[in-house]
């Protein structure tokens, strides 16, 4: 069984065909999906998402939404997992992080944001799900400032040196559709030679899709969207078989356990739960 480590199902792409999504996803072997969420005003939507359909949920403020977000917003993540500190399901604090390649971002309220939810995450002994985006070196100045259990840097494209430094302190690096591009090069090489405990599988659904579903700028404008989905998430993962030499039973076993191991609320969930 297969595990979609990150996946935003509660994004409005899905509003049409949420169930027939799960389906597939259940279908293709895709046995538990985490939900990370992207800003307060989503925490209910995930934490019912998750309870429905037997996933795993994060909370968080995702540093693309910072911009509309205040320092209540930082009190209300607090509360609610204080409320939710005991839901088997809340498994992490996310999705959190630093963007440092959209333009025209207020890197230093990114940086207030990440640093207050980092304490969160500390304070209710949560691992963090973080958004790495060119920004691998601040966020793991963070991390030596403010230690937390571990986690997940997800859709990882650093250095073998700053994977080793993410590794160090507990986390599980994230890889899905980027990998899938012949051209993703520095991608490959992580994916073909971080240690095998590291590796985690994701599909940032509906974003990051997958070779086969990439669109031009034209074909978007014409109206197909490349739309991202969990049920891709075994033929991304063909890519890291072929890397690793692995089957696809060993490569769904290992980066399923590497995910349990990354989020260790996840033990006491029951497995193959999706669409249950
Ligand atoms: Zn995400």
């Amino acid at each position: 069984m297969w595990t979609d480590s990150h996946c935003h199902l509660d994004a409005p792409e899905f509003d049409a065909d949420r169930e027939a999504v799960l389906a597939r996803a259940r279908a293709a072997g895709v046995g538990l999906l985490v939900l990370p969420a992207v800003e307060v005003a989503g925490f209910d939507a995930v934490r019912e998402l998750a309870h429905r359909h037997g996933a795993a949920y994060a909370l968080g403020i995702h540093p693309l939404f910072v911009g509309r977000a205040t320092d209540a917003d930082l009190e209300r993540l607090r509360r609610a997992l204080a409320e939710n500190r005991d839901d088997p399901r809340l498994v992490a604090v996310g999705e959190i992080g630093l963007d440092h390649f959209v333009p025209g971002l207020d890197r230093e309220r990114q940086r207030h944001f990440y640093v207050a939810q980092l304490k969160a995450a500390r304070d209710a002994g949560l691992p963090v799900i973080l958004h790495v985006r060119r920004s691998a070196d601040a966020l793991l100045h963070g991390l030596r400032r403010i230690p937390v259990i571990g986690g997940i840097a997800h859709a990882f494209n650093g250095s073998s040196e700053q994977a080793a430094q993410f590794i160090e302190r507990g986390f599980k690096l994230g890889f899905g559709g980027a990998m899938t591009f012949e051209r993703a090069l520095q991608i490959r090489a992580r994916a073909a030679t971080l240690p095998e405990t590291a590796l985690v599988l994701e599909t940032d659904a509906p974003d990051i899709p997958p070779q086969w579903l990439y669109r031009t700028a034209a074909q978007r404008a014409a109206g197909l969207t490349g739309r991202n989905e969990p049920a891709e998430l075994p033929r991304i993962a063909r890519t890291l078989c072929e890397l690793r030499g692995w089957t696809p039973e060993q490569t769904a076993a290992i980066t399923s356990a590497n995910v349990r191991a990354a989020l260790p609320r996840l033990a006491g969930l029951p497995a193959m739960e999706v669409g249950a």
